[in-house]
């Protein structure tokens, strides 16, 4: 028997269990529309990742995490979303919330499940992540995810919260009757997870048959189930810790840092579900109770509109106001048209008859009984003074964020304060604050990195606009110096106008030069040819002249300038000076022939001339022959015969 502990204050409300305990849990039927509020965790709303009119199966992902304390959601059930828009939500704010209507089609068609069965093998990091993709927040009231409590390991002492010490509510109370296996199974996956040592399971001892079935179940998995006693609130985390172990956790402090931490039974039923078995948290187990003739629990899907569930249990008449939760935690519904969600364990109707309407609050006697009644060891009534005069720093100097909002001091108080109602009042004023604050910070900092930004463009502009100034700067003196240089070449007084033309000469003389060379005109001979032609005609005329002379020695009439043959004159004239010393030669050849009866030989075939050529030198020839024939005639008639 292991030894217990005990925590300072608690109540020992009446209970109420059992018009709900007596019969099993039964399946909620589907509702044919589900709201399924996109808020489904303490942290950011979900963002939705499906559109209006897609057709999903059930168990999908329909909207995803946004954040670290924000948690996936999964449709419910199989159909067509038809709606993505704000819906009254389960808040005591009333303020409606962005949800997912869908449609269901009534087949219940799954998505392929993917359990995690190597999970024995899977490092706690790997089942941390794959709790996060399935949803999986604390089913106790807190809704704080899973996967984020599962961070630290190796852990001394895992703990499991069976106790549900909340008057009315049973539905931990029925799980654990009928599913011990299976929360068993979960514990399991958990406590590898963590790495934990010990596995303790604290149920009040006003739950035989629960701890019962626990401790048969959990004897093959060697953990052990406690019966702690039966005192409100012993289902707090820290106190069910105290009990358990010893410890006492203080405030901001985690309870990892003693080397222990907390899960709700139905949390870890959950975690069970969606590693062996692939299922998200799309269901609960919800206790309808109170002022109503079928007090049950039943298993429904998120998202089911509660005055459908509520429908079930068959409310009285006289029903006033329904509470989600339980009396003492509990806050009144504003819309019951509201989906149901993850932390709904509870629906409790109130009629007159059975929660009779509260005495006016009178003034604090200073009776000290609600100090006495705190688990915490808070003084209630002086954190009661400061909330109702909005003095938030003393309230919170005085630990008001300590307070677990459990009610014990509102249950005892004699003048009947609603002190949890100031509490929660004081803690949202705060945070109303805070959240302002940040929102002030954030938009100062905006703004201040817009100005920031505008300065910085305007400086890179006028940097800019100053740099093209002085390449600008620097080309106009450049040119005003070569412009001086020429000025200053300019004799002593010399007219200005003149010093100013030759200066722009200067200038525009040097943008010339800088300019590329324009391309030179020819007659289509370039200077090397041109120089050829001119040395040839010049050694040409020097030999005309000199055949001339020759004639002119020797008594001969100068060759008259030949006709136009389509030959430069260059060319006429060295072709007629080679035929001139040609033609004796062959006219010796000539005689030669004749006088030994062999015809004169015929031209040359080829002489590197063309035709044109040719026929132009043929004709001089033929021109030079008959000058030199009568030239012969005239030198035989002016000689005697040998
Ligand atoms: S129990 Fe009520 S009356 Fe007594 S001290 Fe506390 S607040 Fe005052
Ligand atoms: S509601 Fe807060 S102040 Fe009151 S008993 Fe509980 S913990 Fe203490």
């Amino acid at each position: 028997m292991m030894p217990l502990f005990d925590f300072p204050g608690g109540i020992h409300p009446p209970e109420h269990k059992a018009h709900s305990s007596a019969v099993p849990i039964r399946l909620a039927p589907l509702p044919p529309q589900l709201h399924v509020a996109l808020r489904q965790s303490m942290g950011n709303a979900a963002r939705p990742c499906v559109a209006v009119g897609d057709r999903v199966a059930k168990g999908q992902l329909i909207a995803s995490a946004d954040g670290r304390l924000s948690a996936a959601v999964h449709a419910p059930t199989s159909g067509v979303i038809s709606a993505i828009a704000p819906q009254p939500f389960a808040h005591p704010s009333g303020l409606p919330e962005l949800a997912i209507t869908l449609d269901s089609d009534g087949e219940e068609r799954w998505i392929d499940r993917q359990p995690l069965h190597d999970w024995p093998q899977r490092s706690g990091a790997e089942i941390r992540d794959f709790l996060a993709q399935m949803g999986i927040v604390g089913l106790g009231g807190a809704v704080f995810p899973s996967h984020l409590k599962l961070g630290v390991s190796p852990l001394e002492t895992l703990v499991i919260n069976g106790a549900e010490c909340e008057p009315y509510i049973s539905c931990d109370d029925r799980l654990m009757r009928e599913r011990a296996d299976a929360i068993c199974d979960g514990i399991a996956v958990t406590r590898h997870a963590l790495q934990a040592r010990q596995v303790l399971i604290g149920i009040e001892d006003n739950k035989p048959q629960a701890i019962a079935a626990m401790q048969a179940a959990a004897a093959a998995h060697g953990f052990s189930v406690v019966a702690v006693p039966t005192k409100y609130p012993s289902g707090g985390a820290k106190q069910l810790i105290r009990i358990l172990t010893g410890k006492a956790i203080p405030h901001g402090v985690r309870s990892t840092e003693h080397g222990v931490q907390c899960f709700n039974v139905a949390t870890v039923y959950a975690i069970g579900r969606a590693v062996l078995h692939g299922e998200p948290l799309i269901s609960r187990i919800v206790t309808l109770t109170g002022a109503v003739d079928a007090a049950a629990n039943v298993e429904a899907l998120i998202g089911t509109p509660l005055d459908r569930l509520l429908a079930l249990a068959q409310p009285h008449r006289d029903r006033k106001e329904v509470v989600m939760g339980g009396p003492l935690m509990g806050f009144t519904l504003p819309d019951l048209a509201a989906g149901l969600t993850k932390a709904g364990n509870c629906l409790l109707v109130k009629s007159p008859a059975l929660f009779p309407p509260r005495p006016p609050a009178q003034a604090c006697i200073r009776c000290g009984d609600c100090a006495s009644a705190c688990p915490v060891s808070l003084q209630p009534m002086d954190l009661f003074w400061f909330a109702k005069s909005k003095n938030f720093d003393k309230a919170q100097q005085w630990q008001l964020f300590d307070c677990i909002e459990c009610g014990a001091c509102s249950y005892v108080c004699p003048s009947q304060i609603p002190l949890v109602d100031y509490y929660r009042f004081a803690k949202s004023e705060i945070w109303a604050a805070e959240r302002d604050k940040n929102a002030a910070n954030l938009a100062r900092q905006r703004h201040e990195f817009r100005q920031m930004r505008l300065q910085r463009d305007k400086a890179e502009k006028a940097q800019r606009l100053a740099d093209k100034a002085a390449q600008a700067a620097a080309r106009q003196t450049a040119s005003h110096s070569a412009a001086a240089n020429v000025a200053t070449n300019v004799a002593p007084g010399a007219d200005p106008k003149q010093a100013a033309i030759a200066a722009a000469m200067a200038r525009a003389a040097a943008q010339r030069e800088a300019a590329p060379l324009p391309e030179q005109h020819s007659n289509g001979l370039n200077d090397a040819k041109q120089a050829a032609i001119a040395a040839a005609m010049a050694r040409a005329a020097a030999r005309k002249t000199a055949a001339d002379e020759a004639k002119a020695a020797s008594g001969q009439p100068p060759a008259p300038p030949p006709a136009s043959s389509g030959l430069d004159d260059a060319k006429q004239a060295s072709i007629e000076a080679a035929m001139a010393r040609a033609a004796p030669r062959k006219a010796a050849a000539d005689e030669a022939k004749a006088a030994s009866g062999q015809p004169p030989a015929p031209p040359p075939s080829s002489s590197g001339l063309d035709d044109a050529k040719q026929a132009a030198i043929e004709a001089a020839m033929a021109r030079a022959a008959a000058r030199k024939a009568a030239a012969d005639q005239a030198r035989a008639n002016q000689q005697p015969d040998s």
